[in-house]
């Protein structure tokens, strides 16, 4: 009920931990404790265990004048969930911690919390701890995530070799134009409190802005077509800095083909309206967590009929630097950021 409110205080630490408690359960066999102790006890079946940490903080990675709680507890997995996939693993639990003021009731915990357990049901993923306090002003959610894998499956940034295909999942630049609208979206609504803006348009940029999801799905494909990326990273800050972090930390260089780049259609109509250039979007933008990985093309012939996977380019030698070849068949250097070819 959205005119209910309880305070925080009322339930105390203890309380809102047994909250949490209570819509806890356990999915998997390798959880053999989960909360309630001093420590949760994991059960890795003889696996590697591979482990990443996401803080997401108020004011810094995300706006609660736009962001409802249930999609945030659901990115705050999705992105941690992102990361292991980007291993070629497969996330089994997550722990939560969360930094909380008195602005917040229980009701918006309870919120935040009905995000978590959607995206453990998701992702199959079991919440096994965390920790709870205070805090003076925002709200901070760390959150913590376990994956298994063998050892011979782990794709590290590090494995691309001179003559690979480079390949992405799904579509770019779309959670950077979805951020534009919302951002919008916010400086009409302060300026006229009874604008109602129609989204429909570009709820596509919208849902990949505040509820990505981790591609799972793709590391299971992967294993079913036993294929075993050279090398991959998610993307989170944008394909030129990741793809320039798999050339750095493999020693070599690369060439993509801006015609290849996928781009999803509303996202080409919305850059368009926002005057950005949907490859701008797509290079620099972020937060897409689609995955791009590198493999050489003998292996790349075992997936490339999988609907999601497109070729964008090719692994070459270090000397050769770090490309990409433009529509009009001009070779640019790529840089993390400040890019600005297309800018002006
Ligand atoms: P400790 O004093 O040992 O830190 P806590 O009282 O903080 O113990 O936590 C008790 C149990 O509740 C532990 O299993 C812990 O992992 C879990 N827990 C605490 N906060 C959270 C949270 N926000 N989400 C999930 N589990 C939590
Ligand atoms: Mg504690």
């Amino acid at each position: 009920m959205a005119d209910s409110r309880t305070e925080l205080n009322q339930l105390g630490e203890f309380g809102l931990i047994e909250r949490i408690r209570a819509k806890n359960k356990t999915r998997r066999a390798e959880t053999l404790k989960s909360i309630g102790d001093d420590a949760a006890v994991l059960h890795p079946q003889g696996r590697e265990v591979v482990t990443s940490t996401d803080m997401l903080v108020e004011g810094i990675h995300f706006d609660l004048s736009y962001t409802p709680l249930q999609h945030l507890g659901y990115k705050a997995v999705a992105v941690n969930v992102s990361d292991i996939a980007a291993m070629n693993a497969f996330p089994v639990q997550i722990t939560v911690s969360i930094a909380v003021s008195n602005r917040f009731s229980l009701e918006a915990i309870d919120m935040l919390y009905d995000g978590i357990y959607a995206a453990c049901d998701a992702y199959n993923i079991d919440l096994v701890g965390g920790d709870t306090t205070a805090s003076t002003s925002g709200l901070i959610i760390s959150v913590t995530v376990i994956g298994l894998t063998e050892k011979d499956k782990i794709s590290f940034r590090s494995g691309a070799k001179p003559g690979d295909a480079i390949c992405v999942t799904g579509d770019l630049g779309a959670a950077f134009l979805g951020l534009q609208v919302l951002l919008r979206e916010k400086v009409t609504y302060k300026a006229n409190p009874d604008h109602q803006p129609d989204l429909t348009e570009y709820e596509y940029l919208i849902e990949k802005q505040l509820k990505p999801e981790g591609r799972t799905d793709f590391i299971h494909e992967l294993a079913e077509f036993g294929v075993v990326p050279s090398a991959m990273i998610d993307i989170s800050d944008g394909l030129a800095s990741e793809l320039l972090h798999i050339c750095k930390e493999s020693g070599v260089g690369a060439a993509i083909y801006e015609k290849q780049i996928p781009i999803h259609d509303t996202t080409m109509l919305v850059s368009e309206e926002f005057n950005i250039s949907a490859t701008t979007c797509a290079l620099n933008g972020g937060e897409d967590y689609e995955l791009l990985f590198t493999l050489p093309v003998e292996e790349f012939e075992k997936i490339k009929h999988l609907p999601h996977i497109t070729p964008i380019g090719i692994i070459r030698e270090k000397s050769e630097g770090v490309v990409m070849v433009t529509s009009t068949n001009e070779a640019i250097t790529l840089r993390a950021q400040g890019w600005n070819h297309f800018n002006g």
